[in-house]
């Protein structure tokens, strides 16, 4: 449905689309809780090696193995480096500084990101208003701002996507004015059917982020003992929820193609 200023709006099930072309629905969920469900997934033996509240800054790379180091100076040694660290990917930054025979930048520097920034964003989740089904992704778009209101079972999550004045590789921390701003400019925009940005604000409890959404994808994905995934290499903004299913299907790849190998040679060498 179009409006007469030219925006667009959509309400949509995206699971009757995909369970369509691949047989099985979408499923919206809360993320820590899918973490959660995967971890309990998992035998004790590979809990125990899960080690959280880690920082890694160093990597060194050898002929036949890798040594991690991190910031509480404990070390991790290993055949082969996987960097699944996000946007600001510290594994990236060691990796592209040993590949050009420079030193890593120390980690108080902000080093430049390879991706750009177009777009930001103002989000958080609320309860789903009584008003409107579960399951359901409304959309409205409209010249250099859009919206997005996401129903699933318990939960719904909404964003507020607007323009840049000029797009930046820069990384910005905003603040809560900052948040307020946005939400007093966009309050009268439609999020979905019956519902403004306002009334969607007037429902979150507070626990709500502003970001920038960087995009783009970096050209290296992998040097000697080291590879790369998901967001450390390729940057999707979320409209199509696409972000971290390309990531998982990233590792899918990978893991697939290392167990092929390891089936035939224990220890790879690196150009393995
Ligand atoms: C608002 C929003 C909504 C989104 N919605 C969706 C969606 O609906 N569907 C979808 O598929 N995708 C979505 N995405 C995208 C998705 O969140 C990302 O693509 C996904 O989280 C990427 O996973 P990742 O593991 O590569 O990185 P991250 O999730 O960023 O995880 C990186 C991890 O590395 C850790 N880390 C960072 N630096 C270090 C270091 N030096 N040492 C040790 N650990 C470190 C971090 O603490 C973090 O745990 C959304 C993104 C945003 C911003």
């Amino acid at each position: 449905m179009s409006a007469d200023d030219g925006s667009i709006f959509t309400s949509w099930n995206p699971g009757e689309l995909i369970k369509k072309n691949h047989g099985y629905g979408l499923k919206v969920t809360h993320r820590p809780l899918f973490i959660e469900a995967l971890y309990q997934s998992l035998p004790d033996s590979a809990k125990a090696r899960i080690k959280v509240k880690k920082h890694v800054f160093k990597v060194n790379v050898s002929d036949d193995g890798v040594v991690v180091e991190c910031t509480d100076g404990t070390v991790e040694r290993g055949s082969i480096v996987i960097g699944l660290d996000g946007v600001h990917s510290r594994v990236r930054q060691c990796m592209q500084a040993m590949e050009e025979g420079r030193a890593a930048p120390s980690i108080s520097e902000t080093p430049k990101s390879p991706y750009v920034t177009t777009y930001r964003m103002v989000f958080g989740s609320i309860p789903i208003p009584p008003t409107l089904p579960n399951n359901v992704n409304h959309e409205c778009a409209s010249g250099r701002v859009s919206t997005q209101l996401l129903t699933g079972n318990s939960l719904a999550w909404f964003g507020v996507y607007e323009a840049l004045d000029k797009p930046t590789s820069e990384r910005i921390k905003y603040t809560e004015k900052d948040k307020e701003e946005a939400i007093q400019r966009w309050g009268h925009l439609y999020t979905a059917p019956g519902m403004r940005v306002r009334d969607v604000f007037g429902l979150q409890d507070g626990n709500f982020g502003m970001i920038n959404l960087e995009e783009g994808r970096v050209d290296k994905w992998y040097w000697n003992r080291i590879v790369l995934a998901s967001d450390a290499i390729r940057k999707l903004e979320p409209h199509a929820g696409l972000g971290y299913n390309s990531g998982l299907a990233d590792v899918v790849v990978l893991v697939n193609k290392l167990r092929r190998l390891l089936e035939t040679t224990r220890s790879p060498d690196t150009k393995a």
